[in-house]
């Protein structure tokens, strides 16, 4: 089995209490059968609180007031307090640990819905570096993937790994390599819609070289139409919290509340402002590539199991392109970004997306579908 995670993986460390915006709120908590037996077995005052603050049919946490029944008013789980922290059930161990499983490879990322952890991923300066381990002795123990397209699945990590590459060394600006990645994995879909499976290593080997015959000019012209669309799309998703209301209504407010001329202004103000200084023009390239290489770990050889390629990097590129969006309308309205405008807004939009699933397969059908 091989293993693989961003070198900053294992550096994570959970603030509790000192936490600003806690995992353990706004969301239902899953528990997994083995911490609902011992749940069910705890004896005394806790072990009754216990039963008493889970529901056994859908087997979550009660919630009040939106937190979990065992969060404190300290922002601390009475769970952990109680009983250790070998007695949190799997969700609370692992997040914001996140697992992709394929055949023979398990891949790891901290989830950018975190706080700590989406400053962690934007706040690495040098371009991502993700470790590769083997461990023979789990072979065993690996789960049986039937009808995985093995295949398919070394074509998608080839294409990731000419991506990386692209990223590191072209001379180009994000935007442009976004828009060229997006037809790139338009490519790909079209060999697997014609069912020319081979064809794809064709297209993998003419993108290493640096040939892109497919590639048009990005259609400038269309983006105030595209983000506009895109954000009503977002707009009527679940919404799992409060807050990302007012998210969105800034931004609908700040940048199509007027019209395309009006966004045209900001933009080109917005520019502007990036390019006064060197640094800040360098930060945003930077939190731009971080946000991209996370969404693109996160979801692009996930099309080994639906074959919707070109939906998924869409997925990875329309998410960086609408983070942006927010950083653009926060700066409308305060006329500067601070790092923690960044990491705040990043998680804000993984916490709403990423963690529902109704979500996540609306957004890729329109992707696909659009
Ligand atoms: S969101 Fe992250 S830092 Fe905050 S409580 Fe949860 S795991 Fe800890």
């Amino acid at each position: 089995m091989r293993y693989l995670k961003p070198d900053y993986f294992e550096d994570f460390d959970c603030i509790a209490g000192e936490c600003p915006d806690t995992c353990c709120a706004g969301w239902q908590i899953m528990i997994d059968e083995e911490s609902l037996d011992y749940y069910g077995e705890v004896e005394g005052a806790f072990g009754k609180r216990l039963r008493d603050s889970i529901d056994w049919q859908e087997g979550a946490f009660y919630q009040c007031e939106k937190r979990c029944a065992f969060l404190n008013e300290k922002d601390l789980c009475d769970i952990y307090t109680e009983l250790g922290e070998r007695a949190l059930c799997q969700t609370c161990t692992n997040y914001p640990r996140h697992v992709e499983e394929f055949e023979g490879l398990r891949e790891y990322t901290l989830s950018l819905s975190c706080p700590v952890a989406a400053k962690m991923i934007l706040g690495q300066e040098k371009f991502p570096v993700f470790v590769e381990t083997q461990d023979d002795s789990e072979d065993e123990l690996a789960e049986e993937f039937e009808d995985f397209d093995i295949l398919l699945f070394t074509q998608l990590e080839d294409a990731r790994t000419v991506i990386m590459k692209h990223l590191k060394d072209a001379d180009m600006c994000l935007d442009d390599k976004l828009a060229l990645y997006l037809q790139f994995a338009k490519q790909m879909q079209e060999c697997i819609d014609r069912e020319e499976y081979f064809e794809i290593d064709s297209v993998i080997r003419s993108f290493e070289e640096g040939q892109f015959p497919w590639a048009g000019e990005p259609a400038e012209m269309l983006r105030f139409v595209h983000r506009k669309d895109l954000f009503a799309h977002i707009y009527d998703l679940e919404r799992l919290r409060e807050e990302w209301t007012e998210v969105l209504d800034g931004l609908e407010e700040s940048l199509y509340a007027k019209g395309e001329e009006a966004y045209r202004q900001q933009v080109e103000a917005f520019e502007g402002w990036l390019q006064e200084v060197q640094d800040r023009l360098a930060q945003w390239e930077q939190i731009g590539l971080q946000l991209f290489v996370f969404f693109l770990y996160t979801y692009f050889c996930g099309a080994v199991y639906d074959d919707w390629i070109y939906s998924k990097m869409a997925l990875a590129v329309e998410s960086v392109r609408f983070i942006r969006e927010l950083y653009l309308a926060r700066w409308v309205e305060k006329g500067e970004l601070t790092q923690e405008d960044y990491v705040e807004l990043a998680y804000r939009y993984a916490r709403e997306i990423e963690h529902s699933d109704p979500n996540l397969n609306a957004l890729e059908e329109y992707f696909a579908e659009s």
